[in-house]
C-alpha cells in the first residue's frame, strides 16, 4: 500500500477566501515502513532536532481506480480515519532551500501515525467534520473537514490522475494551523468528532 499526503489543505482565513487558493495541491507519499506499528512508542529519530505532529482526516482507499471523478470518488472509500503526519522540520527546510525532495523529512520510520477507522456513514456529513489533537492533554491543534480549501471528493480525483489508486491505500488530507514541536515524553492524543483514535507515546 501507499500513503498519499496532502500538504496545504486548510487556511486560517474563513471560506470567503477559498477562491485564493493555491491552483493544485500539494501532494507527496511516504512509504508503508513509514507507519507507527500500532501501540507503538514514536522514538524520536537523531536526524533531527525538530519533529513537527501534523494530524489530519485519513481516508482509506477501497478499490481500484484511476482518473476518479469527484462525483464517483465516494464509491473509492468506506472509511474515515484520524493520524500524525510526523515532520522533520528541520530537515523538510534544508531539503526545501535546496529544492531537493521531501522524503528524508516525511517518510522516515514511524512518520505516519494511523489510529482507528470508523466507517464514513458514521458521519451525518464528511464535510462537516470536527478533529483535535491534543499533547499533554491540552489541545494543540482543532480542524473541521468543512475548512478544506479540496475536500475528500476533490483530493482522491485530483490524485488518481497521477497514481493509481488501491485497495488500502491511505490519504493524508492535510493538516490545519496550530503544527509544534514534540518533545521525549510528550503524550499526544487524536479526536475525530470527540471520539478518540489514536494515542502516541514519544520517547
Ligand atoms: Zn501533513
Amino acid at each position: 500500500m501507499k500513503i498519499i499526503c496532502i500538504g496545504r489543505n486548510y487556511t486560517d482565513h474563513i471560506k470567503e477566501l477559498n477562491n485564493q487558493r493555491p491552483s493544485d495541491p500539494v501532494v507527496f507519499i511516504k512509504p508503508d515502513s513509514a507507519i507507527l506499528p500500532k501501540d507503538q512508542d514514536f522514538y524520536l529519530p537523531e536526524f533531527s532536532k525538530e519533529i513537527h505532529y501534523e494530524v489530519e482526516v485519513l481516508v482509506k482507499i477501497k478499490k481500484v481506480g484511476k482518473h476518479i471523478s469527484s462525483k464517483f470518488a465516494h464509491n473509492y472509500y468506506d472509511e474515515i480515519g484520524l493520524g500524525i503526519d510526523f515532520t522533520a522540520r528541520d530537515l523538510q527546510t534544508s531539503l526545501k532551500e535546496k529544492g531537493l525532495p521531501w522524503e528524508k523529512a516525511k517518510g522516515f520510520d514511524g512518520a505516519a501515525v494511523i489510529g482507528e477507522w470508523r466507517s464514513k456513514s458514521t458521519y451525518s456529513d464528511l464535510n462537516d467534520i470536527d478533529f483535535s489533537l491534543h499533547k499533554n492533554d491540552k489541545v494543540v491543534q482543532k480542524g473541521n473537514t468543512g475548512l478544506m480549501l479540496w475536500k475528500i471528493d476533490e483530493l482522491i480525483a485530483y490524485v488518481s490522475q497521477y497514481f493509481m489508486l488501491k485497495k488500502g491505500d491511505v490519504i493524508f488530507t492535510g493538516t490545519p494551523a496550530g503544527v509544534g514541536k514534540i518533545q521525549a515524553n510528550d503524550y499526544l492524543s487524536g479526536e475525530l468528532e470527540g471520539e478518540r483514535l489514536f494515542n502516541v507515546k514519544i520517547r
